[in-house]
């Protein structure tokens, strides 16, 4: 029987793996099939406190990986994906190994990016479709790409791109942006980046080349519809958390995010840290103070239930 089974390994799960090694809790930490979570998708880090130059989110997400490593921390390359929470104790099941017992579980897995839902979108993932400039952008280099979103991942993504394609359409569906002021000066200041205010995407176009070859946007304010010539797309229009594995488990809000507080769940002794249960905020180091808050939280559980 484990004490404490935490699952993912993006900042939030990390942070809990230390401080529950730090406690003698001997935890470990499932990792999922992505470790390192969305830090390891976004380009340079600058506001983690402590580094006074930009870190890359793979090189933060590598030295907490270290770090909690030294600690004792155990780490299983699994992803969990079922549960059975009903009883004292917490039951796990697992894609490759056999299910895990625990008395507490920190829940960090996260959130997803959120596509369209367009049929064309889906078809042409993959193939110019895309929502992860840091994984895809090489791809397409010298060529004209375009950002869905109007929040802080959607300049990211842009100003990210600008450096490799020959040019950046932001495609936003109102008339000013949602991301922070410094995030959007920038975006508005680069030369290689235009913004199409007020405007959705009504089809990912192909022309039967099985690949993407442009958009098809609709102005929401005029009904006009015209075609823009891109090769590439990059959805950023927010995340869906990651909880299905939970299904039924645990209490969720509208949106799917688990319901907290001081990061306990609905159910005595599973706790939920960062972007999971995070519909505001979604910073790394907020999801690290919440893995930090959860980890204290597992421990005062244990001591109080014995
Ligand atoms: P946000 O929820 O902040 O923004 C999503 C954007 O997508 C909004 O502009 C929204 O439009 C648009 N959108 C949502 N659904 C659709 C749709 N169906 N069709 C078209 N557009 C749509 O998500 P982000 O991922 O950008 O950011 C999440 C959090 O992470 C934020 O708190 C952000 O500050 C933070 N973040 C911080 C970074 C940094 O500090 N460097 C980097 C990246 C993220 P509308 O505005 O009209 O709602």
């Amino acid at each position: 029987m484990e004490n404490v089974v935490i699952i993912g390994s993006g900042p939030a799960g990390l942070t809990a793996a230390i401080y529950a090694a730090r406690a003698s809790l001997n935890p470990i930490v499932i990792e999922g099939m992505q470790p390192g979570g969305q830090l390891t998708q976004t380009s340079d880090v600058e506001n983690f406190p402590g580094f006074e130059d930009p870190i890359t989110g793979t090189e933060l997400v590598t030295a907490m990986r270290k770090q909690a490593e030294r600690l004792g921390v155990r780490y299983m390359m699994d992803e969990v994906t079922g549960c059975d929470f009903s009883g004292e104790t917490k039951k796990l099941s697992l894609m490759v190994g056999d299910m895990l017992e625990t008395r507490t579980v920190i829940i960090a897995t996260g959130a997803s990016a959120r596509y369209l839902g367009l049929d064309s979108e889906q078809k042409l993932i993959g193939k110019g479709v895309s929502a992860c400039a840091t994984c895809d952008g090489a791809f397409f280099k010298g060529r004209p790409v375009a950002v869905v979103g109007g929040g802080d991942t959607a300049m990211e993504e842009a100003l990210y791109l600008s450096r490799i394609a020959s040019h950046v359409t932001v495609i936003h569906r109102r008339d000013e942006f949602r991301a922070s002021k410094i995030m959007a000066d920038r975006v508005l200041a680069a030369p290689a980046i235009d913004v199409r205010w007020d405007s959705v995407v009504e089809e990912v176009l192909d022309v039967a080349k099985g690949e993407v070859t442009g958009l098809r946007l609709r102005n929401v304010k005029t009904q006009a519809i015209d075609d823009l010539p891109v090769e590439g797309v990059f959805m950023a229009i927010g995340h869906i958390p990651n909880t299905a594995a939970f299904d039924g488990q645990l209490e969720r809000d509208d949106e799917g995010y688990i319901v907290t507080e001081n990061t306990r769940t609905s159910v005595p002794g599973v706790f939920a840290a960062g972007d999971v249960q995070d519909r505001h905020y979604k910073q790394a180091v907020t999801a690290a103070g919440t893995g930090c808050i959860a980890a204290l939280e597992a421990e005062r559980f244990l001591v109080t239930h014995g």
